[in-house]
């Protein structure tokens, strides 16, 4: 299970842009997410973080009406930004394991699915993922790489008991989702993540990236 941010790509700050966005044009301001840093954050968390910072209630259904409109911000700001772009190795190693059989390749995101299907089409990899867990299944990431392994499982038609399970990610967060479910952890640092807080962290492996030596190997044994 993939993350996005940091991981597969970077959006050149579109997500940020947008949720300053719905922010200031709700309740006049959006600058409370300067120097906030999202690695890892879950898109339901953020928008939480921001209502508490705002002062403003934060209850389920303003979250909802806010991903709302964040997701309506956030493709304007997808498709214009000139910053984006997929880490090297990516498309590669999304060819190398698509079609193999007992393996099945999705996503563990924070990113709400909507929010997750805009920016890997911008990428051209959304067709490589054909499930997952999302920002929009829960706000806690271990619950989220915990529903995305079950799906995983059950495209298998296995119990997850008898699955290998794979969180890759850049962040902390996504180290400590994998070892809460019992997952393996593969780390890139491509996120800007160093790979010795990565490692420290308890991640399985580390790799600058997609194109280094031992990744498809340290995935799938091959
Ligand atoms: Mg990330």
């Amino acid at each position: 299970m993939f993350d996005i941010d940091g991981t597969l790509l970077h959006a050149g700050g579109a997500g940020r842009r947008a949720i300053a966005r719905v922010f200031r044009e709700r309740y006049g301001h959006g600058e409370m997410f300067d120097g906030v840093r999202f690695h890892g954050m879950t898109d339901r968390a953020i928008v939480r973080g921001g209502l508490e910072r705002v002062g403003a209630p934060v209850d389920d259904a303003t979250i909802d009406a806010i991903c709302e409109t964040y997701l309506v911000a956030l493709a304007e700001e997808v498709h214009r930004t000139e910053g984006f772009r997929v880490f090297a190795g990516v498309e590669t190693l999304l060819d190398a394991l698509a079609g193999r059989d007992a393996l099945a390749i999705g996503l563990g995101t924070g990113n709400l699915r909507e929010g997750a299907r805009v920016k890997l089409e911008r990428a051209g990899i959304a067709h490589h993922f054909p499930f997952g867990g999302f920002g929009c299944d829960h706000e806690h990431r271990p619950t989220i790489v915990r529903i995305a392994a079950e799906r995983g499982a059950a495209r298998l038609g296995v119990p997850l008991d008898a699955c290998r399970v794979v969180v890759i990610g850049d962040t902390p967060l996504d180290v400590d989702a994998a070892r809460a479910i019992g997952a393996d952890c593969v780390a890139v640092t491509t996120g800007g993540i160093d790979a010795a807080t990565l490692a420290g962290a308890g991640a399985t492996r580390v790799f600058d990236d997609f194109a280094s030596d031992g990744v498809l190997a340290a995935l799938v044994g091959a």
